[in-house]
């Protein structure tokens, strides 16, 4: 690309995953001003692209499954897509077998022996109810024998490995939010969201995130990165959606983030595993193995696994994947909202752009929120 040619743009979007395709879509339909997206990476849709290889769609930056309970975030993604219905189903390595993850009634019943099991449950729901969920660093303080020995159990086979490779941490050394989105279930929904809407784009992320972007207002400009731009580019509103520390050039110091890396298998019978993502917190290198052919039920005979290791992030090495919360983090950050907060016309949104563990329903309902303000501005 030829970076002398650009001038001035009315509406600048920096990376071109969700957050950033919500708010271009929203300037060019809405507003009916032109946007360009930029993006460093060779293809559009950030973590959320997919390719069909072989009949089996891929998801090259691990397993996105979609879920969300925000009706109008629903209702905004169907216009790009129809959506397979798919509930996610996750089960997880413990002593030997495959096990439902989030760690529930049917779990235990494979693991314990039937008396244990029944008291168990009995206890779980005499102290929480049925069908509700409760975070593992809230069973731990349980001073009740039984419940003791099951939050013991959970924590160490379901947890402490997992953790320690995802994060580098031990649970209790994370933000509690963190271990909660995969509670113990007191029930026997195997689901991994509860979520009221749940899918699967029927033809894959890429070609949804091809519609998003469809509208003659848009221009996508690939293998483009902000710093190559950022000097012989002007704009009336910025979208960044990149990391903020990086934005600031690291002045407050470099925010942590964890990264990962994927190693592809194929193999030559149907499926491998039962559930769409295997996780294997106590064996192995790698986290969890997903098997994506489950996601749009793809009929083939063979299967491809997609094995993911979690990585220290390092600049210029890898890629940031997930912001690390906890207090220390946190603060840091702040000192980048300020600083952001004294731009105008310049606005931060993403995982990256927010330092922020966002599902894509979080991602697409704060590009929208975003998008709502500019309109009242
Ligand atoms: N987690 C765990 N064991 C599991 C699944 C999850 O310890 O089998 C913990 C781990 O700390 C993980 C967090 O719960 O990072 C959130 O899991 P989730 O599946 O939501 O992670 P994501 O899909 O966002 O990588």
């Amino acid at each position: 690309m030829n970076t002398h040619q650009l001038r001035y743009v009315k509406n600048l979007v920096v990376g071109c995953g969700l957050s950033g395709m919500v708010v271009a879509e929203r300037i060019a339909s809405q507003l009916g001003e032109p946007v360009l997206i930029i993006d460093k990476r060779a293809h559009i849709g950030g973590n959320i692209y997919d390719y069909k290889e072989n009949g089996i769609t891929i998801h090259q930056y691990g397993p996105h499954a979609f879920h969300t309970n925000i009706k109008h975030v629903w209702d905004y993604i169907q216009q790009f897509s129809d959506f397979y219905s798919f509930q996610l189903r996750v089960s997880a390595w413990i002593d030997g077998q495959a096990v439902p993850v989030p760690f529930n009634f049917n779990s235990m019943e494979r693991l314990f022996p039937q008396f244990l099991a029944e008291k168990i449950q009995q206890k779980l729901i005499t102290r929480f109810g049925y069908d509700v969920k409760v975070p593992i660093l809230e069973l731990r303080k349980e001073n009740d024998a039984d419940l003791a020995f099951l939050a013991d159990f959970v924590y160490k086979n379901v947890f402490e490995g997992y953790t320690l490779k995802q994060w580098g941490l031990k649970p209790e050394e994370i933000d509690p939010t963190v271990t909660a989105r995969v509670p113990i279930f007191v029930g026997r929904d195997d689901r991994y969201f509860q979520d009221k809407y749940q899918g699967i784009p029927l033809h894959g992320y890429t070609t949804m995130a091809e519609k998003m972007l469809e509208h003659p207002l848009i221009d996508v400009r690939l293998n483009t990165a902000w710093s190559q731009v950022k000097d012989t580019i002007s704009y009336e509103r910025l979208f960044y959606t990149g990391s903020i520390d990086e934005f600031f050039g690291y002045s407050e110091g470099v925010l942590p983030y964890r990264s990962l890396f994927f190693k592809k298998q194929e193999l030559n019978h149907p499926y491998e595993q039962p559930t769409a993502n295997l996780n294997y917190p106590c064996n192995y290198e790698w986290t969890r193995v997903c098997e994506p052919k489950y996601f749009l039920d793809e009929q083939t005979d063979h299967t491809v696994l997609m094995r993911e290791y979690p990585q220290a992030f390092s600049l210029g090495k890898n890629e940031p994947y997930y912001p690390i919360a906890n207090p220390d983090n946190n603060a840091l950050y702040e000192k980048y909202l300020l600083k952001a907060k004294k731009l105008a016309s310049v606005y931060f949104l993403g995982r990256l752009g927010d330092y922020k563990y966002y599902n894509m329903d979080q991602c697409i309902d704060r590009a929208l929120c975003l998008f709502t303000q500019l309109l009242q501005q």
